[in-house]
């Protein structure tokens, strides 16, 4: 029996498109030299010591022009926990990553961490604390290797391979004549997205940092890898907050709680069995991705 989560996708693929332009994926990757209209604080505040997250009454657009995209927003992601965000695409869930990556200044509500505002952290503070996995990875011009310890430059070789392994691209690099010191590309052409997509997640296993933003960190693998990959990443998420960005809802039992997000507004929130329970939007969205092929 095949069930299909990729060709179940509960809107067209030109939405699909919308959150994932070239601008956007950049913003969301290149944590070295995003240039930004961010302000850091004149004096950042010292570094959180806990790491819960909060949302207060978030409201933010891009633009003035642009009705708002998150609307009076409110969450709490405890530390050490997991929350699930998904909804259709253009929903606002990657937008939710963007603020909190600090790639976007919110002028309406709070986001606290360590319940201090996020806009009193420096941007290279936060992105020392977050680990991001994008649908879209930049690859550097350069080899393998040092595409994987770019996330964490104190990382010995021993340390890399085994995040290559337990991302299973070890055995592909392995395949490759030069191995870790084969050149990619900057466009990385020599890899596909499912690769690309664990070079990413190898990455943030080496970096080591307390949150972790994972939006659709599976969008490119194929049912059974993703399965695979999702096992990975509910080790790599023990002891550390997670924000999971997905609009394929699989494993979410894994979610401490799931967000249903509908136009920038929380539409269901709750555990997975409650929201399957309820018979609401999940569970229509659940029942339309998990329809078996026949
Ligand atoms: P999702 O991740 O749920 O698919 P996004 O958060 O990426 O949705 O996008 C939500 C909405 O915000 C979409 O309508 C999208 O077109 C819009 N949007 C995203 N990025 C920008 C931007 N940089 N400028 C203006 N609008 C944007
Ligand atoms: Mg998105």
């Amino acid at each position: 029996v095949l069930s299909s989560f990729e060709a179940a996708q509960p809107l067209p693929a030109a939405f699909q498109q919308l959150g994932s332009t070239t601008q956007s994926a950049r913003r969301l990757f290149e944590i070295v030299d995003t240039k930004s209209e961010v302000q850091n604080p004149r004096q950042s505040a010292p570094l959180p010591q806990h790491y819960d997250v909060e949302f207060r009454g978030v409201t933010f657009s891009y633009n003035a022009e642009q009705p708002p995209i998150l609307r009076d927003l409110s969450f709490t992601v405890p530390e050490g926990s997991c929350v699930a965000i998904v909804g259709p695409s253009g929903a606002g869930k990657s937008t939710i990553s963007r603020l909190l990556l600090r790639f976007w200044e919110y002028h309406q509500g709070s986001i606290l961490l360590d319940n201090q505002e996020l806009n009193s952290y420096s941007q290279e503070d936060i992105h020392r604390l977050i680990s991001v996995v994008a649908q879209d990875t930049h690859l550097f011009n350069t080899s393998i290797y040092e595409n994987l310890r770019i996330a964490n430059h104190d990382a010995d070789r021993e340390a890399i391979i085994e995040a290559a392994r337990q991302t299973q691209i070890h055995d592909f690099i392995m395949s490759l004549p030069q191995g870790y010191e084969t050149q990619i590309g900057e466009q990385g052409l020599l890899l596909s997205g499912g690769e690309r997509q664990r070079i990413a997640i190898a990455r943030a296993l080496l970096k080591d940092a307390p949150l972790l933003i994972l939006d659709e960190p599976t969008a490119n693998l194929d049912s059974l890898t993703e399965r695979e990959i999702l096992h990975t990443l509910r080790t790599a998420m023990e002891g550390r907050t997670t924000i999971l960005i997905t609009h394929r809802l699989v494993d979410l039992d894994m979610a401490n709680q799931i967000l249903v997000l509908r136009d920038g507004k929380i539409a269901e929130r709750g555990r997975e069995r409650d929201l399957m329970q309820s018979e609401g939007l999940y569970w229509q969205m659940w029942n339309l991705q998990h329809k078996v092929l026949v």
